[in-house]
């Protein structure tokens, strides 16, 4: 089960065009700290939910780390 935090987490994610947002991003929706943002994203990591990497965030257009929802199996 995913804590409150990451599922609103990741819907947050799905809501966005390219299922993809920055830590900082993810933070401003969920008017988090960015440590508690880290433990979400480090808990979905490991739910196998998310994919982190270096990119430019969709959303504000900034480069740095970015969470991606991964892809379910193509239905
Ligand atoms: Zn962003």
């Amino acid at each position: 089960m995913l804590s409150r935090s990451a599922a609103a987490t990741l819907s947050f994610l799905r809501t966005l065009p390219t299922s993809v947002a920055c830590e900082t991003c993810i933070g401003a929706y969920l008017r988090a700290e960015r440590l508690d943002v880290l433990k979400i994203i480090r808990e979905l990591i490991e739910a196998g939910r998310i994919l982190c990497q270096y990119a430019e965030c969709p959303v504000c257009r900034e480069r740095g780390i970015v969470a991606e929802v991964r892809r379910e199996r193509a239905a």
